[in-house]
């Protein structure tokens, strides 16, 4: 294509075909990141919330096993203190044989690390240490953390009693939560955390009777030891089960800490959790990255597809826009991009003269009604070659219908120049043309030349002039070349009436050689 064609025609619109591919690749990308980035954030936020929960469950089920064993502990002690017998032999009067033995079977049946006997005049009456019974009269105030549970247990003790014939008693223990009669939690005893429980002695068959005043208690206590955490494991099974003396912090993992009825931190129960360790992350990440994928795989191809439609509606467009300013026969441009181009180089005017060549072949009809309608097709084409070749890259061919063609022509507006040109595109159009079936088509050709801004400077105006000089130059004969400025002023009127006779021409007409 010619550097002026080139100019004037079709050219390329800078298409954002590649913008737009790039732009639906970057939205798939950010679509699969804030995807992946959300289920990554969705699953951090269940996996922490899943362990959360499964803490919280272990610890659940930690605490109820504690006060499972507290409750254990106090009706291991009812065999001993809910007797008529041991209200007999201890409150009523005080035998050590009795206290020794009692001890005994609860520390052999029971393995109760420690029993203490405390009278309702607040002294200890008996005390176990291992298998071995003290019998003693040393007052409870010797030890104060035991003071505060006897009180308690005596108060509880208060609110239960019952008055019968001869003395005192307790309500019936049928039905009761351990809670109701006995005081339960955790103290330091020889020095030791252990869990207790306190009850009062109370008659049971009521062959004998409480005295007034506060009741004789019996407490045992169960020191935390590796056997109570054995025992205390043995439904739970949790991993390494450990008793700290010291507080636990939440992110060291699940952990029970232990106070004293006085609300003084004894020390944390702690355990490895079987959630912590087993994170949630294996299933998560998979299935992530499997969705990622297929949203990666959906996104891409989408993206894909957006690129492949613009470019076929880049295709198209260039196509239609193609096909709105050509000639499908020829290939060169039609009257509308004739009139674009026309439109734009009169408005560079005064500065980039021009030339407008209408040229019309001679006898093409006799073409068609000849050898018919496809040889004067290939005529057309043919003569539009030859015109393009002869008017090279300065200048815009273009059939604006039938056999009709107009040249825009910047090279040069000089006489001899346009001389040479029209000598050369008419010698070149009456070369026999072959139309198929051996014949050989013969046409000529007739040029109508106005000049920009000589003979005018609007569209219109040089269009009709190039047409008046046209028309005179078909009237002299055919053939030839014509000026618009050689025109005398009647032809202007001919031109217009077809009709008309023709009238002497005094123009210069070239006739080619
Ligand atoms: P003149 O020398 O006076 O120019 O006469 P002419 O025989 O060349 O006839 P004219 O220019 O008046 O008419 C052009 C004819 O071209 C009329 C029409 O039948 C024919 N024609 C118009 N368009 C086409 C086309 O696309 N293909 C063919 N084969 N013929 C066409
Ligand atoms: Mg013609």
């Amino acid at each position: 294509m010619t550097e002026f064609r080139r100019r004037h025609t079709d050219q390329p619109i800078k298409a954002p075909r590649q913008q737009i591919s790039r732009l639906a690749f970057a939205l798939a990308g950010l679509l699969i990141a804030v995807t992946a980035a959300s289920l990554l954030f969705v699953g951090y936020i269940a996996s922490e919330e899943s362990t959360r929960q499964a803490i919280s469950n272990e610890e659940r089920l930690f605490r109820s096993a504690l006060n499972e064993r507290l409750r254990a502990l106090v009706r291991e002690q009812i065999g001993t203190a809910y007797s008529d017998e041991t209200v007999a032999k201890a409150v009523r009067s005080f035998d050590p044989a009795y206290a020794r033995t009692t001890f005994d079977t609860l520390w052999s049946n029971y393995r109760h690390s420690k029993v203490l006997l405390v009278s309702g005049d607040d002294e200890i009456l008996a005390e176990s240490f291992e298998d071995y019974t003290h019998i003693t009269r040393r007052p409870l105030s010797e030890t104060p953390e035991l003071e505060q549970v006897i009180k308690e247990a005596q108060a509880l003790y208060m609110s239960n009693r019952v008055r019968v014939p001869g003395g005192y008693g307790h309500r019936s223990l049928q039905g009761l939560d351990p809670s109701e009669f006995a005081v339960m939690g955790f103290l330091r005893i020889d020095g030791k955390p252990a869990l207790f429980g306190a009850m009062p002695v109370m008659p049971d068959q009521y062959e004998t009777t409480l005295p007034d005043g506060m009741p004789t208690v019996l407490l045992s206590a169960d020191f935390i030891d590796e056997s109570l955490l054995r025992r205390l494991n043995a439904q739970l099974d949790f991993s390494a089960l450990r008793f700290e003396l010291r507080a636990a912090m939440p992110e060291d993992g699940p952990f029970h800490m232990i106070y004293t009825n006085r609300g003084t931190a004894l020390g944390s129960f702690r355990w490895d959790s079987q959630t912590v360790t087993t994170s949630i992350w294996p299933t998560v990440i998979p299935v992530i990255a499997i969705l990622s994928a297929a949203l990666a795989a959906l996104a891409f191809g989408i993206a894909w597809r957006i690129g492949q439609l613009t470019t076929s509606l880049q295709i198209s467009e260039r196509q239609n826009r193609f096909l709105a300013l050509h000639d499908t026969l020829s290939g060169l441009a039609n009257r509308l991009q004739f009139n674009r181009v026309l439109e734009s180089s009169c408005n560079s005017l005064p500065g980039s003269p021009f030339a407008v060549l209408h040229c019309d072949l001679d006898k093409f009809k006799a073409v068609n009604d000849t050898y018919g309608h496809a040889a004067g097709d290939q005529v057309i084409k043919t003569m539009a070659d030859r015109l393009t070749e002869a008017v090279g890259s300065p200048g815009l061919v273009c059939r604006i219908g039938g056999d009709e063609f107009m040249i825009i022509y910047r090279a040069s507006v000089e006489r001899r120049k346009l001389d040479h040109l029209c000598i050369t595109m008419i010698a070149m159009a009456v070369k026999p043309i072959e139309v198929g079936d051996g014949n050989r088509a013969h046409v000529g050709l007739s040029i109508g030349i106005a000049l920009a801004p000589d003979d005018a400077i609007s569209p219109e105006e040089l269009v009709a002039h190039s047409d008046s000089a046209l028309y005179h130059a078909k009237k002299m004969g055919r053939g030839r070349h014509a000026f618009y400025a050689d025109l005398p002023g009647d032809t202007f009127l001919a031109a217009d009436e077809e009709n008309s006779p023709p009238t002497p021409s005094v123009a210069k007409v070239s006739k080619a050689v």
